[in-house]
C-alpha cells in the first residue's frame, strides 16, 4: 500500500446530499486518508469547533492569507469565504492521501493547479427529493432556500468536468464506491 502514489481526492456536491457524512466515514474507515480542515470567514454553527470543523477566521486574516499565497484554492459561497490551506495539503500528501470536501469552484481550481487531483461529485438520486428535504428542514427564508436551490443546480451542472460522479442513494454503497475510486487511482 505504501509504495503506491498518494492521491488528493476532492469531494463536492450540493448541500443536503450527504457528502459531509461520506467524508467523515471515509476518514474513520481509512487510516491512510487525512481530511484537510478549511479556513472560513463564516460564523460557527451550534456544535462546530474551531480547528475541528473549520478554522474560523476573520475576513482580514483570510485576506492576509490570500496575499501570502497560503491557499491552494479559495472561493466565495453565500457571502462567506472558504479556503484550503496549502501547506497542510502539500505536507500531508508526502505520506498520506488527502481528502478535501469543497465546493465545485474550489474543486475545479484545485484541478488547474494539480492535474493529478481526483474530483468526485456526490449527487442525489433525485433533485426533487433534495429540494423537499431542504424546504422541510430549513428554518431559512424562502429567498435563502431559493438561493440554495439555484446553487444545487449550479453544482450539478459541473459534474461533467469532474472525474467521477457517485450517486448517494445508499450511504454504504456510496462510501464503498469512493473507496474503490481511490484504490484504483492509487494504482495508476
Ligand atoms: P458550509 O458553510 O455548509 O460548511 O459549507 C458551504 C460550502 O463550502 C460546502 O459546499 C463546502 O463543501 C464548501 N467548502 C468548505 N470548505 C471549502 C474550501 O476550503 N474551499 C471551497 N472552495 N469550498 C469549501
Amino acid at each position: 500500500m505504501n509504495n503506491k502514489r498518494n492521491v488528493l481526492v476532492v469531494l463536492s456536491g450540493p448541500s443536503g446530499v450527504g457528502k459531509g457524512t461520506i467524508a467523515k466515514k471515509l476518514i474513520e474507515r481509512n487510516k491512510n486518508l487525512s481530511l484537510s480542515i478549511s479556513c472560513t470567514t463564516r460564523k460557527p454553527r451550534d456544535g462546530e469547533a474551531d480547528g475541528k470543523d473549520y478554522f474560523f477566521i476573520t475576513k482580514e486574516s483570510f485576506n492576509e492569507k490570500i496575499q501570502k499565497g497560503g491557499f491552494l484554492e479559495y472561493s466565495n459561497h453565500f457571502e462567506n469565504y472558504y479556503g484550503t490551506p496549502k501547506k497542510f495539503v502539500l505536507d500531508t500528501l508526502c505520506d498520506k492521501d488527502v481528502l478535501l470536501e469543497i465546493d465545485v469552484n474550489g474543486g475545479l481550481e484545485v484541478k488547474k493547479n494539480f492535474n493529478d487531483a481526483v474530483l468526485v461529485m456526490i449527487a442525489p438520486p433525485s433533485i426533487d427529493e433534495v429540494r423537499n428535504r431542504l424546504i422541510k428542514r430549513s428554518t431559512e427564508s424562502l429567498e435563502k432556500i431559493n438561493l440554495r436551490m439555484e446553487r444545487i443546480d449550479y453544482e450539478l451542472s459541473k459534474k461533467d468536468l469532474y472525474d467521477y460522479t457517485v450517486i448517494n442513494d445508499d450511504l454504504l454503497t456510496a462510501i464503498e464506491e469512493v473507496e474503490q475510486i481511490i484504490k484504483n487511482e492509487k494504482n495508476k
